[in-house]
């Protein structure tokens, strides 16, 4: 059996590691040479408008997905017409475009950042007189990462924007000082089966994901059920099949949901490790309309990932419980190359070994940051 995967990055890399032990055949469609599962599937290179390559690519497949939400809708929906494409074709439509996206949330009555889409210079001083500064810029589309977006502080970055901003749609959001951050990773099989995991505490830096903790600490069973109930509305609502991602800002014990991604999610890469059925597996289990696997945590998880640098290897390995991952990119500031995933069995330890994180690193800057604070008083306390 062969899954088709549009995107041949670091997810599908690890979407095919899960699913060799389930017996399946993994082709993937990327349009650069150097995509990383060159290294262990069969990679077609073209890109995702070649109408000739898509149609070669999904011939004698079972199904197709996607590791990369900025897919052009066209070619999924080409490809839906020769096999079954999952998470369906409208889910990706509705993720990539911020409004949509939005819309959805507040459509299904998930509580959101407040927004507004911008079209004209009018709007945009509207939006500013409504929510002040600071206030968020972002494109619509083709977001991710911190890329596409711009934090407005004083009335001088708004100036700037006036003049320097792309030409495309765009939307102002009111800036949300969070609590945390925190994601629900959320999968449904083709047969309606749904699963949850437990909520993920994230940390970001300049817009990039450093670091997840899960379960998240000070996790409430409210918090829980809010993440699960906003998770089960979406996935029903767009008939999904698959993982899917949200991440919210935790205000005040209530949770805003920011944005979804409709695929595996750096954010669960703790699941390999750190839960019974990891989000890969999972994934790959639902668009082939198989049982579901256990989406509990095994014990408490935290993945740093490894961006523009890879540290010492012996390092990390000597750490009780870490887990390597590296991905086979070539370094480039602000790359994701890899990450690590160290597991505990009890909190506690956890803590410990998260103050000792930044140790990996020629350059620990980056790494003290994203545990910030919650290193700081591991060590402390
Ligand atoms: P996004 O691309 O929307 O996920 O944004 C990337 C990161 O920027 C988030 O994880 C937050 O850390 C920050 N961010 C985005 N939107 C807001 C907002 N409205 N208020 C505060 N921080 C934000």
């Amino acid at each position: 059996m062969t899954i088709g995967i549009l995107g041949g990055g670091q997810l599908g890399y690890m979407l095919a590691l899960a699913g060799y032990p389930l017996g399946l055949h993994f082709r993937f469609l990327d349009p650069s040479p150097e995509a990383p599962v060159g290294r262990i599937a069969h990679r077609v290179t073209a890109g995702f408008t070649d109408v000739q390559a898509l149609e070669r690519f999904a011939q004698g497949l079972e199904v197709v997905t996607y590791e990369f939400e900025n897919v052009p809708v066209e070619a999924a929906r080409l490809l839906a017409e020769k096999t079954a494409v999952y998470p369906p074709v409208n889910a990706l439509h509705e993720a990539q475009d911020r409004l949509r996206e939005k819309t959805l949330f507040t459509k299904l009555g998930i509580p959101t950042t407040e927004f507004a889409a911008l079209e004209t210079a009018e709007e945009f001083d509207a939006a500013l007189v409504r929510f002040g500064l600071p206030a968020i810029l972002k494109t619509r589309r083709m977001g991710y990462d911190g890329k596409g977006q711009w934090l407005l502080r004083t009335k001088e970055d708004v100036e700037h924007a006036r003049r320097a901003l792309p030409k495309v749609p765009l939307l102002l959001e009111r800036f949300v000082a969070f609590d945390n951050e925190l994601s629900m990773l959320g999968v449904r099989s083709k047969t309606g089966e749904t699963a949850f995991y437990p909520v993920v505490e994230n940390h970001h830096r300049k817009g990039i994901l450093r670091l997840s903790i899960a379960p998240a600490q000070n996790l409430t069973n409210e918090l829980q059920r809010a993440a699960e109930e906003a998770s089960r509305k979406v996935l029903e609502a767009l008939g999904y099949v698959g993982v899917l991602c949200i991440e919210f800002f935790e205000v005040g014990g209530q949770l805003l949901a920011n944005e979804m991604a409709p695929r595996v999610h750096n954010s669960g890469h703790w699941t390999i490790e750190g839960a019974v059925t990891s989000q890969f597996e999972n994934h790959l289990r639902a668009i082939l309309g198989k049982p579901l696997g256990s989406t509990s945590a095994v014990g408490y998880s935290v993945m740093i990932n490894l961006i523009g640098e890879i540290p010492e290897e012996n390092a990390v390995l000597a750490v009780p419980n870490a887990h390597l991952h590296l991905y086979g990119k070539a370094p480039r500031p602000g790359r994701k190359l890899g990450h690590v995933t160290v597991c505990t069995d009890e909190a506690e330890k956890l803590r410990a070994r998260l103050a000792v994180l930044p140790k990996f690193f020629q350059k620990p800057e980056f790494c003290l940051e994203a545990v910030g604070e919650k290193a700081g008083q591991a060590a402390k306390g």
